[in-house]
């Protein structure tokens, strides 16, 4: 895991190394190249803030003491996160759709349900295409509260289904996603501990679905 983790470090570094050397080493570099490495520079900066606060996630998941649970309101919940990715569905042409019952009340904290929603819906929005669209369910079946992200994204062909929820595994391995390959394994995690199942189809060109099933809030 260090080995992985330090490889992913080392890329976006890497990069701003050299990218900063190019505008050092080359005095009479027009403005629109030196902004567009300029630029660059802070698309990785962004990525090793990414990788740093997912790292953060799941280092918090793995290593504390099971924190005091509350009763949470899984709808709240969602529309926050529904409500802070907007603007990202918008700048992606992607619409966000929402069924979100009352009464949807599990057991656990309030940070890692939110957490949760917001990269299954992240990963709904950046997955997906121009015009598609992201939905957000969340109801209960007896006493049962489910939550399901579904998008008509771009689909995971079905060898790599078993294995997106590993860390840093990521289906298409360029960095052009912007992906950590952590959010799946941060969503993985909180699952569990909050005591919820988690189960994935998808369809290749026609889109994923995430459902997680959690147990009533008390049970
Ligand atoms: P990343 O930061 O790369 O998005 P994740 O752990 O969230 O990392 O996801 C792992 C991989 O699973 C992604 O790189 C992507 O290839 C695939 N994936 C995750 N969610 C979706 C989705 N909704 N639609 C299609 N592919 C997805």
């Amino acid at each position: 895991f260090f080995s992985a983790a330090s490889h992913e470090l080392k890329t976006p570094l890497a990069s701003i190394r050299l990218l900063a050397d190019s505008i050092l080493q080359n005095e009479t570099m027009d403005q629109v190249t030196l902004r567009d490495f300029v630029s660059d520079i802070g698309t990785e900066a962004d990525r090793l803030t990414r990788i740093t606060e997912h790292l953060l996630a799941l280092t918090r998941l793995d290593s504390l003491p099971a924190a005091e649970t509350f009763p949470v309101d899984v709808s709240a919940v969602t529309r926050r996160a529904l409500s802070m990715l907007a603007p990202v569905a918008d700048a992606a042409g992607v619409a966000l759709g929402s069924n979100l019952k009352d009464k949807c009340v599990v057991q656990g904290t309030e940070d890692d349900l939110y957490q949760i929603c917001f990269n299954l819906l992240e990963n709904g929005i950046k997955y997906n295409r121009p015009g598609g669209r992201v939905m957000a369910d969340v109801y209960r079946d007896g006493d049962q509260v489910l939550l399901e992200v579904s998008d008509t994204g771009v689909g995971i062909p079905e060898e790599d289904m078993p294995k997106v929820f590993n860390r840093f595994y990521r289906v298409d391995k360029s960095h052009s996603s912007g992906g950590t390959g952590l959010g799946l394994s941060i969503v993985k995690h909180g699952a569990a501990y909050l005591g919820a199942q988690v189960e994935l189809h998808s369809e290749p060109g026609h889109g994923s679905t995430f459902t997680l099933t959690f147990p009533k809030a008390g049970a």
